[in-house]
């Protein structure tokens, strides 16, 4: 009996092993007292570079999670968050709804976006995050497809509804830190460029360590 029983348990880590292979768990939280901020939608110009600015005159590398048809129209801004050290990362190629796409496009929409990073980086990203946070298990695969581990986040201020302002944001995502946290942030909203520094500076006093994606998956 407790042979059998081990040969099941066997079995069990063979199957365990070849469907990590197939498809990475989901990045869903990082460990210990560290804080990942995740920048979702750019790169927009005129939001960007605020962004870049703030980040390193704090000392900050962060992860952005890029549309493919914005980075072909910028590949200056693509090049100016590499230089600083970010991580450029895949948000799909037209910011649609993967759940709801013809399942012949959901691949499409992954390797469009991998290869205009990679036509302007020279290598293709790690990691994805489908819009709106919305996936199944199809396109968890199709991202795997093209070497992509998804990513979700732990901290959801909704600075896209530009609704608060920068020291109402901040509040509202400092009441909500947590240890392993990913941040959801967007480019595009002056609110967020507003609360910024204080999100930092906040996360720092808590005794938070700043890392990337690439840094939680290790
Ligand atoms: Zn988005």
């Amino acid at each position: 009996m407790k042979r059998k029983i081990a040969g099941w348990l066997l079995l069990l880590c063979l199957l365990a092993t070849a469907s990590d292979v197939y498809a990475q768990p989901l990045l869903e939280r990082g460990k210990g007292r560290t804080v990942a901020i995740t920048f979702d939608d750019g790169p927009r110009p005129g939001y960007v570079e605020s962004i870049l600015n703030i980040l390193r005159e704090k000392g900050v590398r962060a992860t952005f999670f890029v549309v493919g048809r914005y980075a072909s129209e910028h590949p200056g801004l693509i090049r100016a968050m590499a230089d600083d050290g970010h991580v450029v990362a895949n948000h799909t190629f037209y910011h649609n709804n993967l759940t709801a796409l013809p399942r012949e496009n959901v691949y499409r929409e992954w390797r469009l976006c991998s290869e205009a990073i990679e036509s302007i980086l020279g290598s293709k990203p790690r990691f994805g995050r489908p819009p709106g946070g919305q996936f199944n298990s199809f396109v968890v695969e199709q991202a795997a497809g093209e070497g992509l581990r998804i990513v979700l986040w732990t901290n959801n201020p909704g600075d896209y509804s530009d609704t608060l302002r920068g020291e109402e944001l901040t509040r509202k995502v400092l009441a909500k830190a947590a240890p392993g946290d990913i941040l959801l942030l967007h480019v595009g909203t002056l609110s967020t460029i507003e609360a910024l520094p204080g999100i930092i500076d906040g996360y720092r006093k808590k005794g938070f360590i700043f890392v990337t994606v690439e840094e939680i998956a290790g």
